[in-house]
């Protein structure tokens, strides 16, 4: 395990990117003052991350603190945030995430505040990159039972979590593929809003959505639509089982069309069955819709 680490918590050249995300981070607008925190997986039981009460958008590398998996300070002068907490946790749950950004950013806080599910099958880039974004219940934050509110939800696949009334998370193989997750999210989150002042969005009919995720699963990356049987191709249902309190529903935005999820047959599939095949789905459409007229005339 030590042998897949090539760096430790002295590494200064991470220490330097840490400190360029938090500029961007800073810089987006993601986190206003002292809020954020960065963190980055450096050995089997080494992170360097953040420290409390520092803007992100002016850290040098000798403000980074070292702790290890369980929370406690292993290097740094200055105290470490209190939210590596939340980090550490996807961190064991995950040993595939190497470095976690969290902040707030305004147009997926809103979201967060609304507790409005994340629309999908609209823009293409957010299908292939994000997927379904969960809503971890509102905890306290600091504490573990504030870290623990996004277990349920680290599915495979999963690299962004919404953290309801507070902010985002989202984690990845490198700090600047974690860090695009956010930047790509609030993009996203910024244009469904200014959408909604135009009159709404337009969700992708099931045979284009479906080609998104077919496509995502060529370039090798990962969906938890991919491994969960009962979920709508559309539908933010992946996460069902994660949800113990209420799972966000549709508010401000039109609920996407049912359509079955990426391990079912698709509904078009039967009418590009082989010759005979689609005029005999449509004749027995055809008799059961009118079976059903004739009934609701009482004939
Ligand atoms: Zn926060």
């Amino acid at each position: 395990m030590a042998s897949n680490w090539n760096s430790g918590i002295n590494d200064r050249r991470i220490k330097e990117e840490i400190c360029e995300i938090g500029r961007r981070v800073y810089a987006k607008g993601f986190a206003a003052a002292n809020d954020g925190n960065i963190s980055v997986r450096v050995g089997p039981n080494e992170v360097v991350c953040s420290p409390t009460m520092i803007c992100k958008g002016f850290m040098k590398p000798e403000d980074i603190c070292a702790v290890d998996l369980d929370g406690k300070q292993i290097g740094g002068t200055r105290k470490r945030t209190s939210e590596i907490l939340l980090h550490l946790a996807i961190m064991r749950a995950r040993p595939d995430v190497v470095a976690c950004v969290h902040c707030h950013p305004p147009h997926a806080t809103a979201f967060a505040v609304a507790r409005e599910p994340i629309p999908q099958c609209i823009l293409p880039e957010i299908e292939v990159f994000m997927g379904e974004v969960p809503i971890a219940p509102y905890e306290t934050p600091g504490g573990q039972d504030f870290a623990n509110t996004v277990l349920p939800f680290l599915k495979p696949g999963t690299n962004t979590i919404i953290l309801a009334n507070h902010g985002t998370i989202s984690f990845g193989p490198t700090l600047e593929q974690a860090y695009w997750k956010t930047e790509i999210l609030d993009a996203y989150c910024r244009i469904l809003l200014l959408s909604k002042q135009l009159g709404g969005v337009t969700y992708l009919n099931e045979q284009k959505s479906r080609e998104l995720l077919d496509l995502k699963k060529k370039l090798g990356f990962d969906d938890p639509r991919f491994h969960v049987e009962d979920c709508d191709l559309c539908g933010n249902g992946a996460y069902r089982d994660g949800y113990k309190e209420e799972m966000p529903q549709p508010c401000a935005f039109e609920p996407a069309p049912t359509y079955p999820g990426y391990l079912q047959k698709p509904t078009y599939a039967s009418g590009a069955a082989p010759v005979g095949g689609g005029g005999a789905d449509v004749d027995s459409l055809v008799k059961a819709i009118t079976e059903q007229v004739l009934a609701a005339l009482g004939k």
